[in-house]
């Protein structure tokens, strides 16, 4: 069977489904995306993934291409099309085609493409063991808060990471604090023993992982900070982890080769990947 691809309103090949030249995405990064996990031949907390695209179309001044009911349609089509059970769907809208000008053109209809890729679960090996960050100065815009296509300074920072044989790179603002990771958001346990993840704001993504570990530690009445932690902070940290739609909760045993809480994943980490997991069965 081969892979297929929703491009602008047709379902195509994967091999041969391609953009024109003058999308504004290809040339502007003008546009915004999601991933959305699949378990089980269902989407995980679509809803939050919604509220996150329609956020990010608003704040960019995008029109919706289509309904949610029609996009989710769509979506289910070339989940159905691939026969994908296990994997992830990526959706991208950008503001469309038109003449390259940096003003955005008047009469322009967005562009959307989907596709549908299957993923194999995060090697266990590598979740019982935890991984190594290094951490990088955080060189991004201002508006991270949007999941825009612009993605430059997060490639070069995760290719920088897998130079150094590590797994991701946390980003540290002028500050000295950490804002999140090049593709998951970043979290302690305080040498007090309190999780502590960044708050929401223009400095990092709202992953909707983030946002489904949060609502979890909550109802395990973990005690929560919501605030900014530095990479001095996270050296003393009893532990730290990373959250994303492809990591779950990834234990983190290394940052910039020194390491964490005994360099192994600790109880917070795995008791909310465990967490995370059984919430994935209904969410
Ligand atoms: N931060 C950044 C910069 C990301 O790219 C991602 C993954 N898209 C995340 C955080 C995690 O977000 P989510 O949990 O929604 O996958």
């Amino acid at each position: 069977m081969s892979r297929i691809a929703y491009v602008n309103g047709q379902y195509i090949e994967h091999r041969r489904a391609a953009v024109h030249i003058d999308d504004r995405g290809y040339q502007f990064a003008d546009g915004i995306y999601e991933v959305v996990a699949i378990v089980g031949g269902r989407l995980i907390d679509a809803e939050l993934h919604w509220q996150r695209l329609e956020r990010s179309l608003r704040e960019m001044k995008i029109s919706a291409p289509m309904s949610r009911a029609a996009l989710s349609h769509v979506i289910a089509e070339v989940i159905r099309r691939n026969g994908v059970a296990d994997g992830i769907v990526y959706l991208q809208i950008t503001r469309g085609v038109a003449p390259r000008d940096h003003v955005f053109p008047k009469k322009v209809r967005p562009a959307v493409v989907v596709t549908v890729k299957r993923t194999k679960p995060v090697d266990p090996k590598l979740v019982a063991r935890g991984v190594d960050v290094i951490s990088l100065p955080d060189i991004r815009w201002g508006r991270c808060d949007i999941k825009s296509l612009s993605l430059l300074p997060n490639v070069m920072a995760k290719q920088a990471a897998k130079e150094q044989g590590a797994y991701e790179a946390w980003l540290v603002d002028q500050d000295g604090n950490v804002t999140e990771g090049s593709s998951t958001n970043a979290w302690i346990v305080s040498a007090k023993g309190t999780l502590v993840t960044r708050k929401a704001g223009p400095e990092i993504l709202n992953g909707v992982t983030r946002l489904a570990v949060l609502a979890l530690a909550r109802a395990e009445k973990m005690k929560i900070e919501e605030r900014s932690f530095s990479l001095k902070e996270a050296l003393k940290a009893k532990e730290a982890f990373i959250t994303s739609t492809t990591n779950f909760v990834m234990p983190v045993v290394r940052i910039d080769g020194k390491t964490i809480g005994g360099g192994k994943p600790g109880p917070f980490a795995r008791k909310l990947r465990e967490h995370y997991i059984a919430h994935m069965a209904t969410a």
